[in-house]
């Protein structure tokens, strides 16, 4: 038996004899923090199993063959947790690891704003020391879960003598304190998952920082990597459900559930083995499983989720990406080909209550979240080919001298 296998069978035997559905969801996920299977590429002394790639994804495949519900998921346990295990200092680790592996907390990133998105560099909001605390001032935006978040990570600006990516610093921050202003927007799929976030004078006390003074931008770097490779077309992230989960309710209310708030489960359907599910179906109700042409174009598809599944983990993250949404996308679009007219619906009259409607609004902020398709393009040429870097006027200059729209 290969190492795999005899994890494969650890794992499982675990969680036969521990998953209960009617177990209280906090419960649950107390247990498997505890256990460690939760997050079994994590290291044992933080709620882990410390299995490599292959491993951990053996673990994860037993706890689904055996229908039991994942560990949480999300910006707390995809970035924030590596982050705070690489970076963090062992105060840090101890206040936050616990909440972030057993699902008590959720987090939110506080990193986009109105004029600094994929020039992520560009951030206004500053944070001013005054005694032990920083005060921080300014706007953020696509702030996912914000409204419901209990801390964040926050990237603000120190000094503004020096070029813009070296006046950066980087804060873990509690949400709930005054002069915090969380306001939904409304996206295309109905959802409001998305924030503006107003601050005005909020403290963060001096020992919230995570890394240097001035080091933000290469703790932000640090974090977008572990974004992009949990959007990795085959990540080692379990495919949970991200969100405000009731704690109290059974966890196996969870196990497969339809339609999530913020349609998540729209984009869990558009790769891995539920993607070929879902495309079969749809062949199925569209009555073309002997058309050589739909057969040919699901099975396009199909050799492209085991493509990715085989190079899950093995490309660069920017890659990894990239692959990820485009798979995404051509999942999306058979789907809705297959479906005709009835791609269009949405809601419970519609084909498989309306998901293939929520993946079709879905699937492009894919392309956008976490740095859009141009960017990863852009770090694939530059770090990956090593072509020569895009033009960078502002790189040299201090940051209170750049144009900022029409002022300085
Ligand atoms: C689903 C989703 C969830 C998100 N969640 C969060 C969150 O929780 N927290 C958070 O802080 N942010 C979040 N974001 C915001 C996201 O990180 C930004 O939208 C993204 O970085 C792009 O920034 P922007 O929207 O300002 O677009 P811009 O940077 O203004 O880009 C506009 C267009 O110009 C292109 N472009 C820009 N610069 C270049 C260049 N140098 N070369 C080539 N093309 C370029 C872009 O590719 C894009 O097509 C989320 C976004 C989405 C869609």
């Amino acid at each position: 038996m290969t190492d795999v296998d005899a994890v494969y069978s650890e794992a499982r035997s675990w969680f036969e004899a521990n998953w209960d559905p009617n177990r209280p969801l906090g419960e649950w996920w107390e247990l498997l923090a505890r256990s460690g299977w939760g997050f079994p590429s994590w290291p044992t002394r933080w709620f882990g199993k410390g299995l490599d790639g292959a491993a951990a994804k053996a673990a994860h495949r037993a706890r689904a063959d055996v229908g039991a519900f994942s560990a949480p998921a999300g910006i707390a346990t995809m970035m924030v947790a590596p982050t705070l295990m690489e970076l963090g200092t062992p105060a840090q680790q101890d206040a936050y690891l616990e909440g972030i592996a057993t699902g008590r907390d959720v987090w939110c990133q506080l990193f986009s704003e109105p004029g600094a998105g994929s020039d992520l560099a560009g951030v206004q909001t500053k944070a001013v020391r005054d005694g032990d605390e920083w005060v921080v001032n300014g706007q953020k935006v696509w702030t996912s879960g914000g409204h419901y978040a209990r801390y964040a990570i926050l990237v603000a600006r120190t000094d503004v003598d020096v070029p813009k990516h070296r006046g950066l610093s980087f804060f873990l921050l509690d949400m709930r304190q005054p002069g915090i202003d969380p306001r939904p927007l409304r996206q295309m799929t109905g959802d409001a998952e998305f924030n503006e976030v107003f601050l005005t004078d909020v403290r963060v006390p001096a020992d919230h920082l995570v890394g240097e003074i001035g080091s933000g931008w290469n703790v932000a770097l640090q974090i977008l990597l572990h974004e992009r490779s949990s959007l990795d077309a085959d990540s080692d992230t379990g495919g949970g459900i991200m969100g405000d989960l009731d704690l109290a309710a059974p966890a196996g209310s969870f196990v497969g559930a339809a339609k999530q708030d913020d349609g998540m489960d729209a984009i869990a359907a558009a790769s891995g083995d539920r993607a070929k599910q879902l495309l079969l179906e749809c062949l199925d109700r569209a009555g073309r499983r002997d058309d050589p042409v739909a057969r040919q174009r699901v099975v396009e598809v199909f050799s492209l989720i085991d493509i990715a599944r085989y190079s899950g983990g093995r490309l660069a993250p920017s890659l990894g990406k990239l692959a990820s949404t485009q798979l995404m996308r051509r999942v999306r679009d058979t789907a809705l080909w297959l479906l005709g007219p009835g791609g269009t619906l949405s809601g419970a009259d519609a084909p498989f209550d309306g998901l293939v409607t929520d993946m079709a609004l879905m699937v492009p902020g894919l392309s956008i979240a976490g740095g859009t398709d141009e960017i990863q393009r852009n770090i694939v040429g530059e770090r990956e080919l090593g072509l020569p870097g895009e033009p960078r006027v502002d790189k040299d200059i201090a940051f209170k001298d750049v144009l900022q729209g029409t002022i300085r």
